[in-house]
């Protein structure tokens, strides 16, 4: 599991970002970090894998304070899948996954083997394999993005809006595949989302952010729908209507 204790982030603007911030995220779920844009979901999922480092406060995983975790080891358990897919684009797709195993030291016949089954898994044509990322459309590379996100198998997958550019047929589609891996795959899944639908439609845990990441309400879908905590929630999820 993944805990936050009295986590804060101030950047050197001045900006406090995460204000005092507490939450357990257990293993082998989706947890979904919803709220407005500027609310610190960002800046809370880029602590997990030490992009961003708390001002005061502890990040850690299965007990172990990650500040004593070289990052780049760190990335190596977590996955990290962000809105405009991250692809390099001058790599074909088949090396845009089959990078991160070979930055970790598998043989990259080996790691070009296991990226063509990454795109079975996560739905795409393994004749996409040899295009460059430009070729693709944006579901697609997305879809590349997950891949590459999962290429190292890690056991914490960490995802930033992964569907906010794509339309919406495609990414209701993007959403069930997401939810199908989960189920298969088991991973310890972060979310990130301003979409209210889409933290219910995926989330386990839901919690629900303020300015400064302050935590309006945290539960299951079902809980929270039932029971908003606050007029805040009430109106964040429509139920005011
Ligand atoms: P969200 O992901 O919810 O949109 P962010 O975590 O990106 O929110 O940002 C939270 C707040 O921190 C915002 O006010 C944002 O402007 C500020 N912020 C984020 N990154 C930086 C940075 N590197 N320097 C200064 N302020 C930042």
């Amino acid at each position: 599991m993944i805990e936050f204790r009295s986590v804060s982030k101030r950047f050197d603007d001045g900006t406090l970002a995460v204000d005092d911030f507490n939450l357990v995220i257990p293993s082998r779920k989706t947890t979904v970090l919803v709220g407005s844009s500027g609310s610190g979901k960002t800046t809370l999922l880029r602590m997990i894998n030490r992009m961003v480092d708390p001002s005061d406060g502890t990040v850690s995983i299965d007990g172990d304070d990650i500040s004593g975790i070289e990052p780049v080891k760190l990335r190596r358990s977590i996955g990290y899948v962000m809105q405009n897919s991250g692809l390099l684009p001058h790599f074909k797709v088949i090396d845009n996954v089959a990078t991160v195993p070979v930055l970790n030291g598998v043989p990259r016949k080996q790691a070009r083997a296991q990226a063509l089954e990454l795109l079975d898994t996560v739905g795409l044509n393994r004749d996409l394999a040899n295009r460059y990322p430009s070729q693709l459309s944006g579901g697609q590379q997305q879809r590349v993005g997950v891949a590459r996100g999962l290429a190292a198998n890690p056991n914490i997958l960490l995802m930033d809006e992964p569907f906010g550019a794509v339309d919406p047929i495609v990414r209701a589609e993007l959403q069930q595949e997401t939810i199908r891996l989960q189920r298969d795959l088991d991973k310890t899944v972060v979310f990130v989302t301003h979409d209210i639908d889409e933290a219910f439609l995926l989330g386990d845990q839901v919690v629900i952010l303020e300015k400064g990441a302050r935590i309006a309400q945290i539960g299951s879908p079902t809980e929270i729908l039932a029971n908003p905590a606050s007029d805040f929630v009430a109106t964040f999820i429509g139920a005011d209507k």
